[in-house]
């Protein structure tokens, strides 16, 4: 693979950006990657490990020169950061993100991104319960899809160039508008994590059942929840405080379907529960044959999940 950017600048240091710069060292698709993070621990952890070839004191000192920004820190932060780097991005270079909601990005770090420099955002749809620089891996995007999210007037060259580098990276890329992006990340990653977080809470709630045997008798299911539950707390509040109507919309058409299931388990109705399990299991299976995902225990992705 050969290098598509000289210089490319990671903001915030965690998983994402930690992981990027190790798949982007092992298909040489950069000349040089700058890194900063705001913790002084953070950034001594990554001059520790050797994640970025140049770790900076601060963010403008990492951008400087960069022909590739990206923002990989929480969606509630995008807007501060972006403000604070806005003076020194480079003409010519384009910033993009990480983020896992794009209308709120989008809103948060327009406004700052000066004339002469692209905004192509963008959402790697792969991830794990860790979290910090030490947490990422080369192969965590690959066969993973990254969503670009051109913004109004996106140069179709900084998109196909940004589209190189993640393909570089392993992924696979589709682009998609912001809202509707948000509201299929509502349906399949941001209800779903909630509902694990209120199954690990009700379980922690209800005293009959102590700890020891939740921890002994966790069957899969339960214990798939307690790993997605132990997800990092601000990357998630920030999701749901700024993707919030499609999630409320997800959770309301959730309620409805958990009442009618409550009520027919109430009543008796078997058929009603035989006939709603089978329709899952035919979605359950369309999944596998798309290839998202396989029969194998760990549904094959060791250890990178979605
Ligand atoms: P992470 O491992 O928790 O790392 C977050 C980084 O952002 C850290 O370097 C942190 O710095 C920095 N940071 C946190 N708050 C900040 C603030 N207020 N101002 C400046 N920097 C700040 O997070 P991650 O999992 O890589 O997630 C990063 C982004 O990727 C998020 O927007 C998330 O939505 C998105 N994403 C995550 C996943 C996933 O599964 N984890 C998947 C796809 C996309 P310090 O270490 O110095 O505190």
């Amino acid at each position: 693979m050969s290098q598509i950017y000289d210089r490319v600048a990671l903001i915030g240091l965690g998983l994402i950006a930690s992981s990027m710069f190790w798949a982007i060292k092992r298909a040489g698709l950069a000349g040089e990657v700058t890194g900063y993070a705001r913790s002084e621990d953070t950034r001594e952890t990554a001059r520790r490990i050797g994640l970025c070839d140049r770790v900076c004191d601060t963010a403008q000192e990492a951008v400087e020169g960069a022909d590739l920004v990206v923002l990989c820190v929480p969606v509630g932060a995008m807007g501060p950061v972006a403000q604070d780097i806005a003076p020194v991005l480079k003409s010519g270079a384009t910033v993009t993100d990480v983020g896992s909601v794009k209308r709120h990005v989008i809103e948060a770090v327009g406004p700052y991104i000066p004339d002469g420099v692209h905004f192509v955002p963008a959402h790697p749809l792969a991830g794990t319960e860790h979290s910090g620089p030490e947490s990422g891996f080369a192969e965590l995007f690959d066969n993973r899809w990254c969503l670009l999210v051109p913004v109004k007037g996106s140069d179709p060259d900084a998109v196909a160039q940004l589209r190189a580098l993640w393909e570089g990276m392993g992924a696979n890329v589709d682009e998609m508008d912001a809202d509707h992006h948000d509201l299929v990340l509502a349906v399949t990653s941001h209800a779903p994590h909630l509902i694990a977080y209120t199954m690990v809470g009700v379980a922690d709630d209800l005293r009959r059942v102590t700890d020891t045997e939740v921890i002994k008798y966790s069957a899969a299911g339960f214990r798939d929840f307690t790993r997605i539950a132990a997800s990092d707390p601000t990357m998630w509040r920030d999701v749901f405080l700024t993707n919030k109507d499609a999630t409320l919309e997800i959770l309301g058409r959730f309620t409805e379907e958990l009442f009618a299931l409550q009520r027919a388990i109430r009543t008796g109705d078997g058929e009603q529960l035989f006939d709603y399990f089978t329709r899952t299991r035919a979605i359950r299976r369309g999944i596998i044959d798309a290839g998202q995902d396989t029969d194998a225990p760990d549904f094959g992705r060791g250890k990178a999940t979605t």
